[in-house]
C-alpha cells in the first residue's frame, strides 16, 4: 500500500503546508481519504491521483482544517466524471454539514447551472454523498480493509466528537490520530501498528507560551508526549504531522499568529527541536511529515 500525506498543516493559511489530509492507496488501486482540509483535492492531482477515483472519506472531527476541502473535493470529482456517490464517514454533525453544502445548500446555484450540461446530468449521484455518522468500533470494512475508530481527546465531546482510527489492510496496521491530546484510546488504536501517523501541533516551548499567555486552545500532543505514546503503543514507525505553523517564515503568518505563538522563535530549525524531543522516548523510524510525502508499506 501507499500513503500520501496530502496536507500536513493546521488551521492557518500556510504557504508551505496544505491542511490535514492523508490518502491511503491499496495495491488493488482503491483510495481511502482521511480528513479533507483545504488543498486536499489539488494535492491529489499533484500526486497523479484523480479525485473522482477516491471513493471513501473519513473525517476525524469537524474543525475546519479537517473538513473545509470536502465541498471542493465532491464538486470537482463530479466535474471529473465520478460515478457513484462518495461515501463519507464522520462524527455526529457530519450529515448536517454535508446537507448544507450541495443541492439544498451553499452550492445549489452552481449545481443547478452546471447541471444544464448534458454530461453533468449523467452522474448526479456524485454530488449526493452518502453519510455515515460513526460510533467507536468497526466503522467500515470491505474485502481488503477494516477501519476502526475510537474517541480521542481534543474538543469537548458535547461540541464535537473527535476520532482516531486504526486501519488494517494487506496484513499491516496504520493508525491516524486526528487531533488529540495524548490519550489511552490512541495508544490502543496504535497498538503494534506498522505506522502511526500522529498529530504534533506545537513544540514544547510554543505550548508553554500559549499556556502562559492564556490563549484559549484545544488539546494537542507535544513532541515529548508523542515519543512516549509511540513507545507505549509499540508503534513500529512514526510519522508526526499537523504542524501548527511553527516552522513557517511567512510574514503574513507571523503577523497573524503574533497573539498566540512566540513568533520570534518560528522557523524550520524548530523541526530539529521537535525531532530531539520525540527521540527522548522513541527510538524507532521517525518521519516529520511534509506535503506530498509518500510512504510505502
Ligand atoms: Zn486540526
Ligand atoms: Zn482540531
Amino acid at each position: 500500500m501507499k500513503i500520501t500525506l496530502l496536507g500536513t498543516g493546521a488551521a492557518l493559511a500556510d504557504p508551505d503546508r496544505c491542511q490535514s489530509s492523508i490518502l491511503l492507496t491499496l495495491d488493488n488501486g482503491r483510495h481511502y481519504l482521511f480528513d479533507c482540509g483545504e488543498g486536499a483535492t489539488r494535492q491529489m492531482v499533484r500526486a497523479d491521483i484523480n479525485p473522482a477515483d477516491v471513493g471513501w472519506v473519513f473525517l476525524s472531527h469537524l474543525h475546519y482544517d479537517h473538513i473545509c476541502g470536502l465541498p471542493f473535493f465532491v464538486l470537482s470529482s463530479w466535474v471529473f466524471n465520478r460515478t457513484g456517490a462518495p461515501q463519507v464517514f464522520g462524527p455526529r454533525g457530519t450529515r448536517s454539514y454535508v446537507e448544507h453544502l450541495f443541492e439544498k445548500g451553499a452550492f445549489k446555484v452552481d449545481i443547478l447551472a452546471r447541471s444544464q450540461y448534458k454530461l453533468r446530468k449523467s452522474n448526479p449521484e456524485a454530488i449526493l454523498p452518502e453519510v455515515t455518522e460513526v460510533k467507536p468500533g468497526l466503522i467500515y470494512q470491505d474485502a481488503d480493509i477494516k477501519v476502526y475508530a475510537d474517541w480521542v481527546e481534543h474538543i469537548p465531546r458535547e461540541i464535537c466528537e473527535c476520532f482516531g482510527v486504526r486501519v488494517e489492510a494487506e496484513g499491516k496496521v496504520i493508525a491516524f490520530s486526528g487531533d488529540t491530546a495524548p490519550c489511552e484510546a490512541m495508544v490502543e488504536l496504535a497498538r503494534d501498528a506498522d505506522l502511526l501517523i500522529h498529530e504534533c501541533t506545537f513544540p514544547e516551548a510554543f505550548i508553554e507560551h500559549r499556556r502562559k499567555s492564556n490563549v484559549g486552545t484545544f488539546a494537542h500532543t507535544s513532541p515529548t508526549e508523542l515519543g512516549k505514546l509511540a513507545t507505549r503503543a509499540g508503534a513500529k514507525s512514526l510519522c508526526a504531522t499537523h504542524f501548527g505553523h511553527f516552522d513557517s517564515l511567512s510574514p503574513v503568518i507571523k503577523r497573524a499568529a503574533g497573539a498566540h505563538l512566540p513568533v520570534d522563535e518560528m522557523g524550520p530549525h524548530q523541526m530539529d527541536i521537535v525531532a530531539a524531543d520525540i527521540r527522548k522516548h522513541y527510538r524507532g523510524p521517525l518521519r516529520l511529515a511534509h506535503d506530498l510525502m509518500r510512504i510505502d508499506l
